[in-house]
Order: structure tokens, then C-alpha cells, then sequence
């Protein structure tokens, strides 16, 4: 089905307001959501629905939670997601962040706790509309392992999220947002709903052998998913545990921490104000123009142009915003069920939705 933005937004905004949640906060989640959509990434859209509203009916996600500051050094601060729900926790942290930045020029953040933080990209995006650079390493815990460490068969870590935004005066920001696994989870879950295969390289069998077939995830016996770029790409996944889980929410997916059925992210956070380097100026026009430069690289075969990160996302918006947002039947029957078991009657969702 295809379904616009708006329309998609209200529907699922209402799902969390009937599970609990404030309209302010149900609203932010939905935005955040739909918008991970129109970006392409379905893989963090409304197809997290279904975990949410569980979430919330077991009560491992708080739906009231604010981000605490639990440790303030100046420059250095920790903040407690308690468990609510990412999207509001995590740009709470990033607002903190942005507010002590100005006068500190950099700001390191520990956020834990949080309920799945969803698109990652999003707070960099966030920062980056306030004219500042930020980097974010991310750990997922609270469930079983996904991913084999290069050159390992059995899952030790998860898909370890690694973002990075640089604002541009007079253009969109150049964001770099990634699961450092070979591809998002998430994404091996619509290839499974939607009966395709994934990329060659993204996963292994239980022998450890290379296969397309998203169903080793979800059916016995059990594969893995591969980390992106071989050992470097498993050498940043390590990072983003160890700066995301350890340093930040002194939380990894080592085996004696506990484990049911919870996505809680943990976010290594550095904000950057450039205006703390001193020359502004000096840095847009650099950017602007090493971002010219790369777009005047000749496309190789089967290539119809050079980009920068983040355009992509940007080309699908706009397709998506004009088109609608194209939902495959396992994820809508999914959100379904989830209204229904938020509260919502069948004629409440068929208003809602038709
Ligand atoms: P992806 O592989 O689709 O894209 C990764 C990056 O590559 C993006 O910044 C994109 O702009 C850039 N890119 C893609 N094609 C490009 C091109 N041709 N030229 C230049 N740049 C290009 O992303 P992914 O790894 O599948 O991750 C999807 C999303 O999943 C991300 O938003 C991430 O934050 C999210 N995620 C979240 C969690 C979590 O626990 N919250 C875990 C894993 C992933």
C-alpha cells in the first residue's frame, strides 16, 4: 500500500497516545518514525511500531521518561534516558548538548538508557541545524546478539549505529548515518515481511557461510548478520560498543549483562561549535567547496552521479513526500495489530487510516 506522511503520521501518533503516551511525546515518535520512512529507511520507520507498543504494554518502555542529567563536568556530561522513549530522550540530550556547547565550544555526552533511539542521523541532523558538527557511536543491548565479529561464526554484538553531520551554510548538511553491521537489521526484517533476499555479504548461515536469505535471522537454525568493511568496518563496531556501551551506559552485550526482550541504545555523543575553532568562514567555504569537488567526479559504469552522504535520504524524501510512503503488507498487518492491541476499535482505525 501507499500511504502520505501526514495521513501515516496521525495514525501511528494516535496508536502511542492510546498506549499512554502524551501527545507531545506520541507526536515526536511518529514524526521521527515517518520520517525515517520518507528518508528510505523503512528499516527505522513505522515498522517499529509493533516492538514499541509491546514495550510499553510490558512496561520496559516508560512512556513519561525525560532525560536526567546525571553527571555534569562542564564539558563532559552524562544523561539518563530512564527507559523512555528515544526519540524524545535522545533529543533532549542533543538539546543540552546544543545549550552547553556555546559556551564550552565541545561537549562529550554519555546518553543511556534509552528506549531504541531509532534513525541515529536524526539528532545529528539536529545538532547540524543549529550550525554544529557532532559525531555519535551507539551500542544496541538489551536482546540477544545479531552480528559475528569478523572472522567469527557465533552473534557478540548488534548493529552498533555510527553517525556524523557537518553543517553547510547555504545547503543541507552532509550526514554520514550507518549501522556498522553489512546492513541494519531492520532492513533484513522488510526483506524477510516483504519474501526478497538481502545483498550478497550481509549474512552468514549457522556454518558461518555467506547466504541472501533474510529467514537465518528470524527461523532456526540461527545465522548472523556480517559487519560492513571486513575488519575495519567490525573494528568501528567494536568502538561504537565500547564508547556507546561501555564509557556511555556502562552497558554492553558481554554475556553477564542482562538480556530480555528490550532495544535500549546507548549514544557516545560529541558536539562540535566551529565557531569554538574560530574561522567559520574559512570552514563552510572549505566544505562547500571539497563537497563541489567530489560532485565533480565522473559517475563510474553504472553510476549516474557522484553524491555526498545524506543525499541520498534527501532524493527519497522528496520522492516520498510526493508520491506517498510504500508499505509492504507483513509491516502494515503488523502496525494493524499493534493499534489494535494500544486500544484502538477496528472503526477508530479504519477512520484513521482510510
Ligand atoms: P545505509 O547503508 O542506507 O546508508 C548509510 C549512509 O550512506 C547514509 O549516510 C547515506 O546517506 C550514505 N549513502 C548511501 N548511498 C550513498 C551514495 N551513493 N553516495 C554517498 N553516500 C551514500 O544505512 P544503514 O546502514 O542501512 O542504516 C540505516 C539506518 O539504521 C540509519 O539511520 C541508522 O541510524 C539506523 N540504525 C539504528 C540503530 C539503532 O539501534 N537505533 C541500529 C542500526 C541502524
Amino acid at each position: 500500500m501507499q500511504i502520505s506522511a501526514d495521513k501515516l503520521t496521525a495514525f501511528i501518533s494516535r496508536i502511542f497516545v492510546t498506549a499512554g503516551a502524551s501527545a507531545a511525546f506520541a507526536d515526536e515518535v511518529a514524526v521521527h518514525l515517518v520520517a525515517a520512512n520518507l528518508k528510505g529507511h523503512d528499516s527505522h520507520g513505522i515498522g517499529m511500531t509493533p516492538a514499541y507498543v509491546h514495550n510499553i504494554r510490558t512496561e520496559l518502555l516508560k512512556v513519561d521518561a525525560e532525560a536526567a542529567v546525571i553527571r555534569d563536568n562542564g564539558a563532559v556530561m552524562v544523561v539518563d534516558g530512564q527507559f523512555g522513549f528515544g526519540q524524545v530522550v535522545g533529543r533532549q540530550a542533543a538539546d543540552i548538548a546544543i545549550e552547553r556547547v556555546r559556551d564550552t565550544g565541545v561537549v562529550c555526552m554519555g546518553v543511556r538508557n534509552c528506549h531504541h533511539l531509532g534513525r541515529i542521523g536524526t539528532y545529528a541532523e539536529h545538532c547540524a541545524a543549529q550550525g554544529l558538527v557532532s559525531l555519535h557511536m551507539v551500542n544496541v543491548v538489551g536482546h540477544d546478539p545479531q552480528v559475528s565479529p569478523w572472522g567469527g561464526r557465533e552473534r557478540r554484538m548488534t548493529t552498533n549505529p555510527f553517525a556524523c553531520a557537518v553543517p553547510r551554510a547555504d545547503a543541507p548538511p552532509v550526514v554520514l548515518d550507518m549501522a556498522t553491521s553489512a546492513v541494519a537489521l531492520g532492513k533484513v526484517r522488510v526483506a524477510y515481511n516483504a519474501g526478497n533476499r538481502v545483498p550478497e555479504g550481509a549474512l552468514v548461515d549457522y556454518e558461518g557461510a555467506p547466504t541472501t536469505n533474510p529467514a537465518v535471522m528470524y527461523e532456526e537454525p540461527f545465522g548472523a548478520l556480517g559487519p560492513f568493511g571486513k575488519h575495519k568496518g567490525y573494528g568501528l563496531a567494536v568502538m561504537c560498543e565500547l564508547l556507546g556501551g561501555a564509557l556511555a551506559g556502562e552497558w554492553t552485550a558481554q554475556p553477564e549483562n542482562h538480556r530480555s526482550h528490550h532495544i535500549v541504545n546507548h549514544m557516545f555523543m560529541c558536539v562540535v561549535d566551529p565557531q569554538a575553532f574560530g574561522g567559520v568562514e574559512k570552514f563552510q567555504a572549505e566544505v562547500d567547496a571539497m563537497v563541489d569537488y567530489l560532485h565533480s567526479t565522473t559517475p563510474a559504469k553504472g553510476f549516474d552521479r557522484v553524491r555526498v552522504p545524506g543525499e541520498p535520504e534527501r532524493e527519497s524524501m522528496a520522492l516520498r513526500e510526493a508520491d506517498g510512503i510504500p508499505i509492504d503488507d507483513a509491516t502494515w498487518t503488523g502496525v494493524l495489530k499493534a493499534a489494535e492491541a494500544a486500544g484502538l476499535s477496528t472503526d477508530e482505525i479504519t477512520a484513521l487510516v482510510e
